[in-house]
């Protein structure tokens, strides 16, 4: 390119970085907000201690993993740390009752679901003009840990992993790709191609892969699986922001841009599975082909156009509710995101405008 284009490039990738940071501080919670979440956190463990008195009620998801927005739901789990313990149907039961005696929530219990919910959700009102929503689940300890793994990821580089996320999350809330039940990938999914993206495609990498570091100390198979599954990850932070100084210098812009690119024509959907923890897999080395066609096999092939690897869980797939019609229009806005940011307009902040339009 000639030097011409090159300034002209230049000067975009530069104001496209600042809009994005301003954009994504607004939509930020507020301390406010923060401490509410705290409160509510409080109160419902003092109440699911009149039941089981060994318990405690841990944040995950966004509100503990530093991806949160302005309103974002709460996820909650309870741990008992005590042998006998009632089952997680009759726990969700027990506490659905109290809760609706004893609070203004409103009290939704799935005790026979897959993973066994109370869901609570409290109306808007002066002092929480946007309500609150909160699911709480018991003894999900690989959701801890995921929880930690990604914030651990967050604090490495948190300005441009944080923005590219936030922004990210925004991005297909507005855009409509963000819902598991009707197609679409959820939240965590999408934080995940972001760290593959980071870990995995870009060369040099922007963040380094915590679960293949050499630890520190010898670790005993005890103290890193939990329920079968490795669950190791460097988590020594401060010592990593001393150590790894990522020689990639690309601006949060430069990366988004070729975060879209990537995905919109790089990334092998048809035989992939991008794993953060493992780099670019196949789907024949993990029994997820989606190429077999009618009878049985129908479903895992629904279950399999695109394939994300949970960092921990590794035979499960992040994306299995991703349908081929969801993945159309996935693939669909990343084109389309790639298409708006490579035409450069004029002012960033029109980009972003039409980006989420
Ligand atoms: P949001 O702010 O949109 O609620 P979030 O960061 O809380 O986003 P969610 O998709 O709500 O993300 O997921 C919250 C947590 O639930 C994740 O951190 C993860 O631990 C767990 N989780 C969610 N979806 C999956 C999934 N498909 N597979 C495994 N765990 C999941
Ligand atoms: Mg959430």
């Amino acid at each position: 390119p000639g030097p011409e284009r090159k300034n002209s490039r230049q000067r975009f990738v530069v104001s496209l970085s600042a809009c994005l940071f301003d954009f994504v501080i607004q939509l930020l919670p507020t301390a406010d907000e923060m401490a509410v979440k705290e409160d509510v956190r409080k109160l419902l463990e003092r109440l699911i201690r009149t039941i089981e008195p060994d318990s405690r009620l841990l944040s995950f998801g966004s509100t503990a993993n530093g991806f949160s927005l302005r309103n974002s739901d709460m996820d909650l789990c309870c741990l008992i740390d005590s042998d006998e313990r009632l089952s997680a149907a009759d726990l969700v039961t027990m506490l659905g009752d109290l809760l609706e005696r004893e609070t203004k929530f409103h009290v939704k219990p799935l005790p026979h679901a897959r993973i066994p919910i109370v869901k609570l959700s409290l109306d808007p009102s002066p002092g929480l003009p946007l309500g609150i929503a909160c699911d709480i689940g018991f003894e999900n300890r690989l959701a801890l840990e995921n929880t930690r793994l990604l914030m651990c990821y967050a604090m490495i580089d948190p300005t441009r992993v944080r923005t590219m996320v936030l922004f990210l999350k925004v991005w297909s809330k507005r855009r409509k790709i963000n819902s598991p039940y009707q197609g679409t990938l959820s939240s965590y999914g999408y934080v995940l191609l972001v760290i593959y993206f980071l870990v995995h495609v870009k060369n040099p990498p922007v963040l380094p892969n915590l679960q293949q570091m050499p630890p520190l100390r010898p670790i005993s198979k005890e103290d890193t699986h939990v329920g079968g599954h490795n669950t190791w990850f460097f988590d020594d932070i401060e010592l990593l922001r001393q150590r790894w100084g990522s020689s990639n210098m690309e601006t949060v812009a430069e990366l988004l841009i070729d975060f879209f690119r990537y995905y919109a024509r790089d990334f092998s959907y048809n035989t992939g599975v991008a794993s953060i923890r493992a780099g670019l897999l196949k789907k024949e080395s993990k029994g997820w082909q989606n190429d077999l066609t009618g009878g049985r096999y129908h479903d895992a092939r629904e279950r399999n156009r695109l394939c994300i690897e949970d960092p921990f869980e590794t035979d499960f797939n992040v994306a299995r509710c991703v349908t081929k019609d969801g993945l159309y229009t996935i693939r669909g806005e990343f084109m389309r995101a790639s298409r708006i940011l490579a035409t450069r307009p004029e002012r960033a902040i029109v980009a972003l405008a039409q980006l989420c339009e």
